[in-house]
């Protein structure tokens, strides 16, 4: 399906991201960073939902390096556009993948010995030397060859012809708490494996182990790339990471009133019937739901109208939600509601969301569902200021 958003309405419900705040976002990140330190912008699951290509040309002309990906679809979208930067696919591969990434240029990361045979062969096959990242578990157990096994496979790689070790990377399981333990423990023991390529000479030019956390924390870790998601979508990992002033939130989620109704003392809202006004209320329905992905709450968070906060009453349906309008009389029929973002001074933020859904903000930012479309405003602000910089990062 592909609808042309300028000639069908809108539904009134959508996404709406603010491509010049991920501009901004963008530029502060690049200029707090190490001008020989790359980035790597994270746009795995369509850039968290906020439109993978979108995100992708924002972020080249703001100095990415080239793109983090989960899959080989999201890879191939990428691509398929006329993007030809380099693009890290972060998971594991299947043999069958293994083609497509070496037609098409996908950078992947090999943790085992048969892949990296079957890589090299069909490397050789294409004519082509394909650069490979190593992923080190240095202990979150995910992804990747132990720390403390990782030299065999590291020399295998270097030893065919067909490959080059572009990159060893490795992954925090926390970075973004206040203690940095693991951290610290995790980074020496990746600290090792870059000691014995080095007494072995085996150069590598893309050492890259931090996320968002990891690049707002671990100075120490930055090395040659940081590997940026959440934070370029200006969402801070967690409450205790290091701020970085002027970095704002580029999704929001908007619904327009699509009826609103009186309610008379002891008249009741919604499915199961979970309030019950206990005074004549007004009451606004906006048109979005759990099906949006707007977590099933009773009687829990709300909406901001006219600039003032609106409580959600009873429980959440699918496609709709209700919340109290009494102390808004001027709220009217479509008028603009934010679930998510700002309104005048008030804001209700991914973290807020988080807490009503019982997870983390990452969660929150995914789970939008595609029916509620996205709409983009702000993407045509010209590249100024520090393009220069940039540039000269690159
Ligand atoms: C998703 C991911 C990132 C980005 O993480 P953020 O916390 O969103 O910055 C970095 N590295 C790897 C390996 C990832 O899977």
């Amino acid at each position: 399906m592909n609808f042309d958003s300028t000639s069908f309405p809108l539904r009134p419900a959508w996404t709406e991201i603010d491509l010049g705040r991920l501009r901004n976002n963008l530029r502060l990140i690049r200029r707090d960073l190490p001008k020989h330190v790359r980035l790597l912008a994270v746009v795995k699951d369509e850039a968290y939902g906020h439109g993978a290509l979108d995100v992708a040309r924002i972020a080249l002309e703001e100095g990415a390096w080239g793109f983090g990906l989960s899959t080989l679809e999201e890879a191939m979208a990428l691509r398929d556009a006329g993007i030809t930067e380099p693009l890290l696919l972060l998971g594991e591969r299947q043999e069958a993948e293994l083609p497509w990434c070496v037609e098409h240029d996908l950078t992947i990361c090999v943790n085992e010995p048969h892949a990296v045979r079957k890589l090299a062969q069909i490397a050789a096959a294409h004519g082509k030397r394909v650069p490979v990242h190593v992923k080190i578990h240095t202990g979150m157990s995910r992804y990747g060859v132990r720390w403390d096994e990782a030299l065999p496979l590291l020399e295998q790689i270097v030893a065919e012809k067909s490959l080059l070790l572009e990159g060893v990377m490795t992954h925090f399981a926390q970075s973004d708490e206040t203690d940095k333990t693991f951290a610290n423990l995790q980074f020496s023991r990746y600290r090792e494996v870059l000691h014995a390529l080095e007494q072995r000479k085996i150069p590598v030019k893309l050492r890259h182990t931090c996320n968002s956390g990891g690049f707002l924390d671990l100075p120490q870790a930055h090395l040659d790339m940081v590997r940026v998601g959440i934070l370029l979508y200006g969402v801070f990992p967690s409450s205790v990471c290091r701020r970085i002033s002027g970095i704002e939130p580029v999704m929001s989620v908007k619904a327009r009133i699509a009826a609103i109704q009186k309610l008379k003392p002891g008249e009741v809202v919604g499915y199961g019937m979970r309030y019950a006004a206990t005074s004549e209320r007004r009451i606004a329905i906006l048109p979005i739901g759990y099906g949006d992905g707007f977590p099933r709450v009773r009687n829990q968070g709300g909406a901001l109208i006219r600039g003032k906060r609106a409580p959600l009453i009873g429980g959440i349906a699918m496609d709709a939600l209700m919340v109290d309008i009494t102390d808004i009389p001027e709220a009217q029929m479509w008028d603009e509601a934010v679930i998510m973002g700002r309104q005048g001074n008030e804001e209700i933020t991914v973290h807020d969301m988080a807490k009503l859904k019982n997870s983390v903000s990452y969660d929150v930012l995914t789970n939008w569902r595609l029916r509620l479309r996205r709409k983009s405003v702000n993407g045509k602000s010209a590249p100024a200021k520090v393009e220069v910089e940039t540039a000269a990062a690159k």
